[in-house]
């Protein structure tokens, strides 16, 4: 005991929101809860998925025992396939959240994944450590918190949360377990994302009865864009248009999939008769119609999208239509989101969305609920994880208000090991954890300095000069010719091009001039001549790409 040690080491989502990864290492296993993706910001380009790097992970296989889902949004489980591909783990989560990562495993073609399904009643063991669960609510059916037991005490997991007094499964976030680690927990692991709002949230019924309004006042079609993973929001939406006697039909691939999962598992329950193929809608009177789509987040190709810019093969977007946006944009997709609801309101649509009614709460706790979850838990440390570094630095203001001491409050970043002893804690030591990129099939081939050359190509374009020289006469017998792409248009610049190619002329005769020839030094100066002169000329600096065939 007096040698045991627990590191808790982030791997993901710390400092940012999404990607979360989270180690948990005693000395004979370790544990990895969630394994997330995070989409690329707008600067990487041609970057589809951002992983986190488990390479911490891949060094210590070995002693891998398992993966635990706390719920089945992509920032908790988009990296899973990539984690099942190299290590066969099990994979512990509720019932929904592995109904929804086996149609995402059978799509990356993962053969026979060890998915073992829990319940917040039981508890399970993974070597040493004790696992218990805990039901929460949040914008998805089926999350939970954990609270591993371990011998310096318990490491409690609130999971994505927020208390939900009436949620609309009836399951509210179970306090009276939390309550039961009161005084026994090591520390706490709480979600940050909310870390900024003051007060509670509303509860998920009063979007209910938001749509309701909207649904019942609406003359023509209803379209109404959600996640397609926030199960109850659109159930509330199906009630509301059964109220009318709308048919219903789902558009969009992950709305379709997920809502199939759902309704499956029984965790949607769709009015019965009311769902029907999008292809019959065109036939019924629009007073009879909604439709759940996909598109909340303003993604250029989804069903909502394409609706909006008269692209759908079944739905145009007419004068009469009401669209509801019951969402709210995750940070980075504010544009596109805007620029939807331009483009809806120019097709002539009625149109609601979070700024302008009450169509939609958030599923994170905001900050009464989350100093109420650090008073029920009074954990002896507090790591504020889920959220971008200063909404963690909000999060530990909270923790400091509710009496939690300073010293104890470990605002960490991912790579940061926390080691905790009978002692204390120590955090000194760091691990690789930084981005994995995925693009098309490559998974890790792209670094830093790959995304550098896109951003430089993406300002000011690239130039390509090629000059042939006869090594024996030393001369220039071709070229220099230039060759641009994104950088000026190159009819119009023949000026610019004229001079460009004369001062490569003058460069290259200068060095070739010389007793002893560098290819080194040839190409290079080629690249510094024109880079100066573009530069000076247009205050630009294509990526310059000398190539000097010689003969
Ligand atoms: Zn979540
Ligand atoms: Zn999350």
């Amino acid at each position: 005991m007096a040698k045991y040690k627990l590191r808790i080491i982030p791997l993901g989502g710390l400092g940012e929101i999404g990607k979360n990864m989270m180690v948990i290492e005693s000395p004979s296993e370790m544990i990895v809860i969630d394994a997330g993706q995070m989409f690329p910001e707008d600067e990487m380009y041609g970057i589809d998925l951002v992983l986190p790097d488990f390479d911490y992970v891949r060094r210590h296989k070995d002693k891998l025992k398992g993966i635990i889902i706390t719920h089945g949004h992509e920032d908790h489980t988009g990296a899973l396939p990539y984690l099942l591909r190299e290590f066969n783990v099990p994979v512990y989560g509720t019932r929904l959240t592995l109904g929804l990562i086996t149609a995402k495993l059978a799509e990356f073609g993962i053969k026979r994944p060890r998915l073992k399904e829990v319940s917040p009643e039981q508890q399970l063991r993974i070597g040493s450590l004790k696992v218990n669960f805990i039901r929460v609510c949040h914008s998805i059916p089926d999350g939970v918190g954990l609270a591993i037991e371990t011998p310096l005490g318990y490491v409690v997991h609130t999971g994505d949360f927020k208390f939900d007094q009436t949620p609309v499964d009836g399951k509210p976030t179970e306090f009276d377990r939390f309550s039961a680690y009161s005084g026994k927990a090591l520390v706490l692991l709480s979600d940050s994302t909310n870390a900024e709002m003051p007060g509670y949230n509303k509860t998920e019924k009063s979007v209910g009865e938001s749509l309701r309004e909207l649904i019942g006042k609406a003359r023509g079609r209803v379209i109404i864009a959600s996640f397609a993973s926030h199960i109850h929001r659109i159930q509330q939406a199906m009630d509301a248009a059964a109220v009318d006697k709308r048919k219903i039909a789902v558009v969009g691939r992950s709305m379709i999939n997920n809502v199939g999962i759902a309704s499956e598992l029984g965790y949607l329950k769709i009015p019965p008769g009311a769902l029907v193929d999008i292809a019959e809608t065109k036939n019924m009177p629009p007073s009879k119609v909604m439709l759940v789509s996909t598109g909340s987040q303003g993604e250029p190709m989804s069903a909502l999208a394409r609706m909006a810019g008269k692209s759908h093969k079944y739905v145009d977007i007419v004068p009469g239509d009401t669209v509801i946006i019951s969402a709210n944009p995750v940070p980075g997709n504010e544009k596109s989101v805007s620029r939807i609801i331009d483009l809806l309101f120019k097709a002539g649509a009625d149109v609601y969305y979070k700024s302008v009614s009450d169509v939609h709460v958030s599923g994170h706790a905001a900050q009464e609920e989350l100093k109420m979850m650090l008073n029920l838990v009074k954990p002896k440390y507090f790591i504020p994880i889920h959220g971008e570094y200063r909404h963690l630095k909000y999060h530990a203001l909270l923790a400091e208000k509710v009496g939690i001491p300073r010293s104890n409050i470990l605002v960490a970043e991912n790579g940061h090991v926390l080691e905790f002893s009978a002692k204390g804690v120590k955090r000194d030591e760091r691990v690789e954890a930084g981005m994995t990129f995925v693009d098309g099939l490559g998974v890790g081939d792209i670094g830093d300095l790959v995304i550098r050359d896109r951003q430089l190509l993406a300002q000011d374009g690239i130039c390509v000069v090629v000059v042939t020289i006869n090594t024996h006469t030393k001369q220039i017998i071709g070229g220099p010719d230039i060759i641009s792409r994104g950088f000026v248009l190159e009819k119009e610049s023949a000026e610019l091009y004229d001079e460009a190619k004369a001062k490569v002329m003058k460069a290259i005769s200068r060095e070739l001039s010389l007793q002893v020839m560098d290819w080194a030094i040839l190409r290079n100066e080629t690249r510094s001549t024109l880079s100066r002169f573009f530069y000076e000329r247009t205050k630009r600096r294509p990526i310059i790409i000398p190539i000097l065939v010689e003969i």
